[in-house]
């Protein structure tokens, strides 16, 4: 009888990558059965040094705020100070988080954290909808530098110093047309363009992530809201010295620049077609293969590859712009690219021991908690006459006596748990905590995420560890009488 060599019976494994590194799923998502995958450009495809790029949109804004007669001289930015997901509150000047049905969990009056008890004045009768004009969320690292402006800039009209009348909404449109103009015109990107190396990492596993997928027959394009001199900058900057002859315009069957997102994916568009690199181009009615484009519309992309909505995935950053509206409006499935995530997730490992330790206190505490309360309960039937709760003592001294040395015990307890619990608040972000929670709860970005985003990931590459055939399945929903079971196995 033959015998197999051992190489022969060996299973072929790819390495687990990292937690941090790791498809997150929300709602089962299949490979195999997508056709057409089209990505965004920035901070997905390209990454930024959110320092870096940031603080030079920053410095544009405060140029042309100077420019304005604006006292913004001595601003600084300050990249650590708020997050994605945050909300900006037009009404009061504030920036907050939310948990996912709204309501307020921290909060800052422009710089300021607000101390609890004041942040319970504004909030506690208020709810974050995000359909009102009155609440902004910040949708995309890109939304840092503008969050920290509009802070600063809410304290600069609290002390009197700006020019001109303002109201927190109107010191808003201020900071978004100044921060649209930075954008639009050609400087900004023009610094960004001579210094590639100072603000774009590279992922050396990128290029192969798309390649595989190519290789295994899905139809890859590219839609960006940038400019098509600066896509072209960027990507070959970040894809040609990892590809062959070619470059990155050989992965991707279509280009699409100035995409004009999220109106992409809702309107009708016209399309030009880009004849060369300078961007000269003529209006076109028709998509071909390998050609580039400015403007169209996602209906037009869809009709080219002669596919369904649900056929096709498509991966940006922008929470609104790339995945609500392209899943809400076009069905398509969607990716999510959460760059913080690798940090939080990183601290999450680390604190796991002590976030268990955390939850077991959590269960004395509430034990505690609940003796206590029998007791109390017990005196109250007493003093009416009334048969006491089970299991509690008849006699007032010893239930006086118990409820003194009850109060010790959790008094202890919250001094254990209270450092446990500021650390777990402090995970990811120095300020605002995990990206991803708010409190005990999930923040309104998590709520965002799960409802329009099929699967989620630090970065796209780490859908090489995915493989083109993939089978993301979501996990079973948790739901609270879960604890239930979760107690009854604690307790074995
Ligand atoms: P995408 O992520 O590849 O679709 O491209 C994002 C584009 O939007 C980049 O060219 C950014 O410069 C631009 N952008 C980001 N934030 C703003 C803004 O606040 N105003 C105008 N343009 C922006
Ligand atoms: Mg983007």
């Amino acid at each position: 009888m033959t015998r197999f060599r051992e190489s022969q019976t060996m299973p072929l494994q790819r390495s687990r990558p990292a937690p941090e590194r790791r498809v997150f799923c929300n709602r089962t998502l299949n490979l195999r059965s997508i056709r057409a995958i089209g990505f965004d450009m920035d901070y997905t495809l390209v990454h930024y040094d959110v320092r870096a790029w940031e603080a030079r949109a920053y410095a544009h804004v405060q140029q042309r705020l100077l420019e304005l007669g604006q006292p913004v001289a001595e601003l600084v930015f300050d990249a650590d100070r708020f997050a994605r997901g945050l909300i900006l509150d037009l009404e009061r000047g504030n920036v907050v988080k939310a948990n996912r049905f709204g309501y307020v969990t921290q909060a800052t009056h422009g710089m300021r954290p607000l101390p609890h008890d004041e942040q319970r004045r504004c909030y506690s009768q208020v709810w974050v909808d995000l359909g009102e004009p009155r609440w902004v969320f910040l949708n995309t690292l890109f939304s840092l530098s503008e969050a920290c402006l509009y802070a600063q800039l809410v304290d600069l009209l609290d002390q009197g110093a700006l020019v001109g009348a303002f109201d927190y909404a109107s010191l808003y449109r201020l900071v978004g047309r100044t921060m649209d103009a930075a954008h639009l015109e050609g400087r900004l990107k023009a610094e960004i363009i001579a210094e590639p190396e100072r603000f774009v990492p590279l992922d050396d596993e990128l290029p192969r992530a798309l390649l595989d997928l190519q290789q295994a027959g899905k139809r890859l394009f590219l839609a960006t809201n940038s400019e098509w001199h600066y896509t072209r900058a960027m990507m070959s900057w970040a894809f040609d010295r990892f590809l062959p002859k070619g470059g990155w315009r050989k992965l991707f069957e279509l280009v699409i620049a100035q995409a004009r997102k999220p109106g992409f994916f809702e309107g009708e568009a016209a399309v030009e077609e880009l004849l060369d690199d300078a961007g000269s181009s003529t209006p076109v009615t028709g998509l071909r293969a390998g050609g580039a484009y400015r403007g169209g519309n996602a209906q037009m992309v869809q009709e080219y590859f002669g596919v369904a909505g649900e056929d096709i995935l498509y991966v940006g950053d922008h929470v609104y712009a790339d995945v609500h509206v392209s899943s809400s409006i076009r069905r398509w499935r969607t990716a999510l690219v959460l760059r913080e995530l690798e940090d939080e997730v990183r601290d999450e490992q680390a604190f796991a021991a002590d976030a268990e330790r955390l939850r077991r206190l959590m269960l004395d505490k509430e034990a505690l908690e609940h003796e206590q309360a029998t007791l109390r309960l017990a005196l109250q039937r007493r003093e009416h006459g009334a048969p006491v709760p089970d299991g509690s003592a008849q006699d007032p001294a010893l239930i006086h006596e118990r409820l003194r040395t009850l109060r010790v015990e959790l008094d202890e307890l919250d001094g254990r748990i209270a450092p446990l619990a500021r650390r777990g608040s402090q995970l990811g972000h120095p300020h605002w905590g995990p990206l991803m929670r708010a409190g005990n709860d999930k923040s309104r970005l998590a709520r965002q995420i799960e409802r329009h985003a099929d699967v989620y990931m630090s970065r796209v590459s780490n859908l090489l560890h995915l493989t083109p055939f993939g089978y993301l399945r979501a996990a079973r929903g948790s739901l609270p009488h879960d604890s239930v079971q979760a107690a009854a196995s604690d307790a074995t």
